[in-house]
């Protein structure tokens, strides 16, 4: 039974996850590049590793969500990584959204090590990690995963077995393939329905009974006439997905004209500046051309939780 977990990286959804670990009753020992992120976990309990080799010494389970495959390189196969440190029998969990193909070199080295490894990337967002309801996906050595999903229970609502390693890494990158044209057909829609002169107001309310009708349209689609693009999931880190998405999809010769269309247009809205701002920010790629702002005249109260991927 897994008892002493560690955690690396405590950005916007490590910090949750490493939250509700604590609160499960893990012994936890937490580790992030930037030390102070790790104060409010060490007032709560937790041990702080000086370096990722450290943070996996004499723990069950490594857990960590990090933001790309770089980080992933620096974190697990640099100087002081975790693979430096973790040794036979113990596990690593990468939740980080990163090509299937980093999956298996990861699956690879650990094995070298003669530890376990499951990617185990996650949907939902700032809240769902917070509150954890995350949607899981995890893949790699069945009889592994039976040992961590009551972990993974602690921090999501579902979890789902995908089969070999890289199965849940390529699943994410499906996922995110959907929540990018979402998003692109949000912003494309709601520019339309400004120029078309209509109140914003009521085609959100249409937009969220509709038959096309999705979470993620209505929580992103009311941030978006408020203006608020406080990030759950910034628009850079979408971005990074998109280029992910490409080079997957190429590599399978699997045709993605329309998320060409969008990494263009989130690529635009980053060099326009608002890269740390919400994914939804994409929307101000169209707004430019099309000479508006989208912004409802009168702000509803919104009952809907925070939603975005
Ligand atoms: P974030 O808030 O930007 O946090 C990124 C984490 O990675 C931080 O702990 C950061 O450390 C660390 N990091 C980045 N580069 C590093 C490096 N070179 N060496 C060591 N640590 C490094 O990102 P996030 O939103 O939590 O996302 C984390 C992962 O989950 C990403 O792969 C993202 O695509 C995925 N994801 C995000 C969401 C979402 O809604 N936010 C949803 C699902 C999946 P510092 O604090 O020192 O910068």
């Amino acid at each position: 039974m897994i008892k002493t977990i560690c955690y690396l990286g405590l950005g916007t959804m490590g910090s949750g996850m490493a939250a509700n670990l604590l609160k499960a009753g893990y012994k936890l020992t937490v580790w992030n590049r930037n030390a102070e992120k790790c104060e409010a976990f060490a007032r709560n309990g937790a041990r702080v590793a000086d370096t990722p080799a450290d943070a996996v010494r004499d723990v069950d389970l490594v857990m960590y969500s990090l933001s790309d495959d770089k980080a992933v390189e620096e974190v697990v196969f640099g100087a002081k990584g975790i693979l430096s440190g973790i040794k036979e029998g113990q596990i690593a969990v990468d939740m980080s959204t990163v090509l299937p193909a980093t999956s298996l070199r990861e699956q690879e080295a650990y094995a070298k090590q003669r530890a376990d490894f499951l990617d185990a990337p996650v949907f939902g967002s700032k809240n769902e990690s917070a509150n954890a309801k995350l949607w899981i996906m995890a893949a790699g050595n069945k009889a592994i995963f039976e040992k961590v999903k009551p972990v993974l229970e602690h921090l999501g609502q579902t979890v789902h077995y995908l089969g070999k390693n890289g199965n849940a890494a390529a699943m994410k990158l499906v996922g995110n393939l959907i929540v990018a044209l979402e998003l692109e057909a949000l912003a494309e829609g709601l520019v339309l329905a400004q120029k078309a002169g209509l109140d914003l107001n009521t085609v959100m309310e249409v937009v969220k009974v509709a038959d096309f009708r999705s979470p993620l349209l209505v929580s992103n689609g009311q941030n978006i006439l408020k203006r608020d693009f406080a990030p759950s999931f910034a628009l850079k880190l979408m971005l990074k997905d998109a280029d992910l998405i490409e080079k997957f999809a190429e590599s399978l010769q699997s045709p993605i004209p329309a998320l060409r269309v969008v990494e263009k247009n989130l690529a635009s809205a980053v060099a326009l500046g608002f890269g740390n701002e919400n994914a939804s920010a994409l929307i101000k790629a169209l707004e430019k051309p099309a000479g508006v702002e989208v912004k409802a005249r009168r702000v509803r109260r919104s009952t809907e939780t925070e939603q975005n991927h």
